[in-house]
């Protein structure tokens, strides 16, 4: 048979059940004494603790005899007030006995044997059952704490993923500040930096829980004002505890409440640059270490987003912008053209770009050093910036070449309009390094209204247009550029394929003594004897092969072949000198002296035989090493001559500094003689410079007798032209030579007296 249970433990089972329900030791504690009273029948319960009362039951709310009941442990009977006599039990949790269940029971009836065992049990229950409770509330807040500290751990990587990921810098700090408000569950959370116009001041970057009329007024703050301010003065984390009456407070703020302040500093690159703020509008909100630890790890991780962002700037300025200039590079212009292309494309704008080349770079550069070259690309990039408005973008693509981009022009008058205020400004002098220097620009135009436009290509032709139609000027693309440019391409290869083919050939035009017709000499001039085209003429290939510096090669085969033809006359006909032509880009050639000792000792052929020309403009470009070169020409014996004088600059300077001993009037004025009064007039000044300068004087270009008659009477003893033979072959004139030279002339009119004796 089953033993029933006693009352006792039936009443402690119940009650072991009701508390054990509890969620936490407070519940636990109040439905402890409930079920106390309720199991001893008493009207009094009460657990006391320490001096103080932890619950209790059987009094009006807020109105605990709390020092009666805790006095009840040493009292058997008390007087409670409210409540009258009573006597009472009480029985401690545990051995400590450091907390106690009281019972009272009213009136004169006490507790029995039973009942105090039993409500010594109770104690024990609720001893033991706080002891779990506290076990399992210390491991929730533990469990808590670490979930906090994944949290914070979590945040963190992701933080730092956001900037290893170079996502938007403004987006970093905002989430940042995100995640210092959800961690720290604090009122207010927010960043500030300095302000990079105003380094006195700080802007406010991001926040959290900040009531919009307050941001206003605390958005700009003074660096030293408030917990920010503050941190940011003195590179530390600064706790402001009673916001309200602290001198360091932002008054502003404390109006609006605010009660505590943690600010920790921001840094970029090791210097602070801002702090990172949790502040709360409720003293009792306590920031703790843990909060401290957050918020720093947080600012920690602001400084390095800052500190990569201002790296990444770096680098970021660094590609896409030219070093010497600042301005934007190549590839940034592009990006901005392709991303103006697009709007253009839905919309009904055009985009214009402008190529800008310096007309005179290459001089300044070789004439007054690198550092000068330097110094005027810097200024033409300042100055060009200034012509421009604010939306159009300046741009160096290295060397002497600039680019300017034109969002949004209506067409290409209105580029046009923006190139000729950029060629004025470039004409205005430059002062670079003391000296005033002159450099103009030639300017390409093109405009596009879509992506698939080349609108680049086409302005940089444009500008080649310019440079072409004598520099100083602009030109706006036309499609037949493209097709000119596509036939320069073809011409230059096939000049590289005829180099390699050897189809340049040296035909000689005779240099004659006006008055008797004796042949004195010859010029060499280059023909091209193409496959299918035929004999093409210097005009034709000339100018791409000096671009090209092709000239370089070809001109070292027309003088070798000069020289070797010249001695076979030499040998055959007596005393006469070779005249070859030399153009500025074979002079800029380091090599060019030694190709012409090379030439005139394989051949064999004296240096006073052979004469030099060059054009007015190598000798105007005061370009130091073509001069010094000329000088070691001269001194290799050969003779120097001004070819097509007259057409070139008007300064005759050169004329007395440089050692020359030919002029070779220019067709032009030769032509002149024949056909007004004026022509004689400057025909006659130059041969008079001429002999002045006691030069030889060779009028070119002589197709009439009238002409050949001027130049006699100018006192001009020798000349050229198809009147007295037209350039020809060897072979040809060969012939001529030994025909002339047998009859002692031409057949020509008789030779009238001149100024000088023998021909040279
Ligand atoms: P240039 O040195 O002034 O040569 C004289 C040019 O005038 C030659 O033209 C010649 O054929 C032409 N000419 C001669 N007499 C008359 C005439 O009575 N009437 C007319 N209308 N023209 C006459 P070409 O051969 O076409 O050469 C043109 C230019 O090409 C030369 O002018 C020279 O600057 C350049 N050139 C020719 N051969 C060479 C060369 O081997 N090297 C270099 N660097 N330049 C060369
Ligand atoms: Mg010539
Ligand atoms: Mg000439």
């Amino acid at each position: 048979m089953t033993v029933p249970p006693t009352w006792s433990t039936q009443q402690l089972a119940e009650f072991l059940a009701a508390v054990s329900v509890a969620p936490d030791y407070a519940c636990a504690a109040r439905l402890a004494v409930e079920r106390a009273a309720e199991a001893l029948e008493v009207e009094i319960a009460a657990i006391v603790r320490d001096g103080a009362v932890e619950a209790a039951i059987g009094f009006p709310e807020g109105s605990v005899p709390e020092a009666e009941l805790v006095a009840a442990v040493d009292h058997p009977v008390l007087a409670l007030p409210g409540v009258g006599a009573c006597r009472t039990a009480t029985a401690p949790f545990d051995d400590r006995r450091g907390a106690w269940l009281v019972v009272g029971r009213i009136g004169q009836e006490g507790f029995t044997a039973e009942e105090l065992v039993l409500a010594r049990s109770m104690a024990r229950v609720i001893g033991l059952t706080e002891r779990g409770l506290r076990v399992l509330e210390n491991e929730r807040a533990l469990r808590e704490a670490s979930e906090r500290q994944t949290a914070l751990l979590g945040r963190l990587g992701e933080i730092q993923r956001a900037i290893v990921r170079r996502n938007d810098r403004e987006q970093v700090l905002d989430s940042i500040v995100q995640a210092l408000s959800e961690l720290t569950g604090h009122d207010t959370a927010f960043l500030r930096l300095v302000d990079p116009a105003d380094e006195s001041s700080t802007v406010m970057i991001a926040s959290r829980g900040i009531a919009p009329e307050l941001l206003e007024d605390i958005r700009h703050a003074p660096v030293g004002m408030g917990a920010s301010g503050t941190a940011i003065a003195e590179d530390r984390t600064v706790l402001v505890e009673d916001y309200g009456a602290d001198s360091r407070s932002n008054p502003a703020s404390a109006r609006h409440g605010v009660k505590t302040a943690l600010a920790a500093p921001v840094r970029r690159q090791g210097a602070v640059v801002g702090a990172l703020v949790i502040g709360t509008y409720d003293a009792a909100n306590a920031l703790t270490d843990e909060h401290r630890e957050v918020l720093e790890a947080l600012a920690e991780n602001a400084s390095i987003a800052l500190t990569d962002a201002a790296m990444v700037d770096a680098a970021f300025h660094q590609a896409f912008h030219d070093s010497l200039t600042g301005l934007p590079n190549r590839a940034a212009f592009l990006d901005r053209l392709d991303h103006a292309l697009a709007i253009a494309e839905r919309s009904d704008a055009e985009v214009g770009v402008l190529f800008l080349d310096l007309d005179r770079f290459k001089t300044v550069n070789d004439s007054l050093g690198h550092a000068a070259g330097d110094e005027l690309l810097v200024a033409v990039g300042e100055r060009l910036s200034s012509c421009l408005r604010d939306g159009d973008t300046p741009a160096r693509f290295g060397g002497d070449e600039f680019a300017v981009l034109l969002e949004g022009v209506s067409g290409s008058e209105e580029a046009e309009a923006v190139a000729a205020r950029v060629l004025d400004a470039m004409r205005r002098p430059f002062t670079v390094q003391g000296r005033d220097l002159i450099v103009s620009a030639s300017v390409g135009i093109s405009t596009a209204t879509t992506r698939s436009a080349d609108v680049l290509r086409d302005a940089d032709l444009a500008m080649y247009r310019a440079k072409t139609g004598g520099r100083d000027r602009l030109a706006v693309f036309e499609p037949e550029m493209h097709e000119a440019l596509v036939e320069r391409l073809e011409l230059e290869s096939d000049l590289r394929a005829a180099l390699d083919r050897d189809e340049f050939v040296v035909h000689y035009q005779p240099i004659v003594h006006l008055a008797t017709g004796e042949i004195l000499g010859a010029e060499a001039l280059v023909r091209w004897d193409h496959p299918t085209r035929g004999m093409v003429q210097p005009g034709g290939f000339i100018p791409l092969a000096e671009e090209t510096l092709l000239i370089v090669p070809i001109g070292r085969r027309v003088l070798r072949a000069a020289c070797e033809q010249a001695v076979h006359w030499l040998k055959r006909h007596g005393e006469l000198t070779m005249s070859v032509n030399l153009s500025a880009a074979q002079l800029s050639q380091p090599d060019l002296v030694q190709d012409v000792r090379d030439a005139l000792r394989d051949s064999g052929l004296p240096a006073r035989h052979l004469t030099l020309e060059i054009t007015e403009t190598v000798l105007m470009g005061d370009d130091e090493a073509t001069m010094q070169r000329l000088r070691e020409l001269k001194e290799l014996g050969v003779r120097l001559a001004v070819d097509d004088f007259g057409t070139g600059y008007s300064s005759l300077q050169y004329l007395r500094d440089f050692p020359l001993d030919v002029l070779k009037v220019a067709k032009s004025f030769v032509d002149g003689i024949a056909d007004e009064a004026q022509g004689v007039a400057l025909a006659r000044a130059i041969v008079e410079l001429g002999e002045s300068c006691q030069l030889d004087v060779v009028g070119e270009g002589i197709e009439l007798t009238e002409q050949r008659e001027g130049l006699l009477e100018l006192g001009c003893r020798l000349g050229q032209g198809f009147l007295f033979a037209r350039p020809a072959d060897p072979k040809t004139i060969d012939a001529l030579l030994a025909e002339r030279r047998a009859s002692g002339g031409a057949e020509l009119p008789e030779p009238r007296p001149t100024r000088h004796g023998d021909p040279v």
